[in-house]
């Protein structure tokens, strides 16, 4: 459900006014964002925007029906930005209609063009790479090659992963269909299920904590969970589950590993256009490019700009360059196959 923070956005309330107390900001210095991504990841880089610019950013935060949300506003949407992850989510946008071309420099050069719409709708602004992760203990990683490599029969029985379903992973079966075509794709997805240790269950991170327990040595999942586990300390459990495995980037001799995005558009019928460009060349930037892609324990999408220690000691991998828009084209027919080869 859509929960409301930091800003004005309410139904009836119009961004920008004056709040009691609050300062009077001029409905033209605002820029106003609707967002899947989670209040700690954005707002220490929104107050440098506002810092920078004086643009007062408010945001309302939703963990679900944003994309229905901007549908039935129509016209009348308070969003100029939209924030969310995954190619699958930015796509739905574009095809929807809800959102809008943006011919900006800044952005082509800070964006290299797999990683945006070709026709400048959306722009990618952090990766994450779908990599492997093994146990330390029972896996000599040494013997790890490529992501087609776990639907070798050796692996029968050793391998945890969620749901085909999730959009992680419809996302990488379509790098696979990019890579080799539908056929190889479905027999990969067959040999990955064939050497499932158990019912995919759980999140990435539950991938992990079942290498530590000992219920399977590999597993399949996003590079940031790693960084996540390995610092928190609300669980300190999860230090163990991190602990317990290594990342390994497959593909390395040849197209690279299958990379994921966090990415933004502008809404069709922002109302504050001009703020809303700004915004997003704020965000592929020097500053907020390290800053966003830091707090996550992802990969700044902008080419040059620093890693976070963590994320560095993981090392530098070769990354798939296949453009993201031909994942977005390949995901109804990853989905097919993933269904009908019963990754459930
Ligand atoms: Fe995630």
């Amino acid at each position: 459900m859509l929960t409301l923070t930091r800003g004005l956005l309410a139904a009836g309330l119009i961004a920008g006014t004056a709040v009691s107390g609050g300062p009077v900001v001029a409905a033209d210095d605002v820029v106003n964002v609707y967002s899947y991504r989670q209040e700690f990841l954005l707002n220490p880089f929104l107050e440098k925007f506002t810092e920078k610019t004086g643009i007062e950013t408010n945001v309302v935060f939703a963990k679900k029906g944003m994309l229905e949300r901007v549908k039935a506003e129509g016209e009348n949407t308070e969003a100029d930005v939209i924030m969310t992850v995954d190619i699958g989510r930015l796509n739905a946008f574009k095809e929807a209609g809800l959102i809008q071309a943006v011919d900006s420099k800044i952005l082509q050069a800070n964006i290299p063009a797999q990683f945006r719409d070709p026709a400048n709708e959306w722009f990618g602004l952090t990766l994450r790479g779908r990599a492997v992760y093994f146990s330390k203990d029972r896996v000599d990683a040494a013997g790890l090659s490529t992501y087609e490599d776990l639907a070798d029969p050796r692996w029968k029985g050793k391998i945890c992963v969620r749901k085909g379903s999730h959009r992680y992973n419809v996302a990488l079966v379509a790098s696979m269909i990019a890579a080799h075509g539908e056929e190889q794709a479905r027999e990969w997805v067959r040999g990955l299920v064939a050497n499932f240790a158990r019912t995919p269950q759980g999140n990435d991170r539950a991938q992990v904590k079942a290498i530590k327990e000992g219920e399977c040595d590999l597993a399949i999942g996003n590079t940031y969970y790693m960084g996540k586990m390995a610092t928190n300390e609300k669980d300190p459990e999860q230090k163990e589950w991190a602990a317990a495995a290594g990342l390994f980037f497959p593909n390395q001799d040849d197209r690279g590993a299958h990379m994921n995005v966090s990415g933004a558009a502008i809404t069709k019928h922002s109302r504050h256009r001009e703020n809303a460009v700004k915004l997003l060349e704020f965000l592929s930037g020097e500053t907020a490019q390290q800053m966003s892609a830091s707090v996550n324990y992802e990969y700044p999408v902008k080419d040059g700009v620093a890693w976070d220690p963590l994320v560095k000691s993981w090392g530098a991998f070769k990354q798939d360059t296949v453009p993201l828009a031909k994942i977005a084209e390949l995901s109804p027919l990853a989905q097919r196959i993933i269904d009908e080869e019963g990754w459930r």
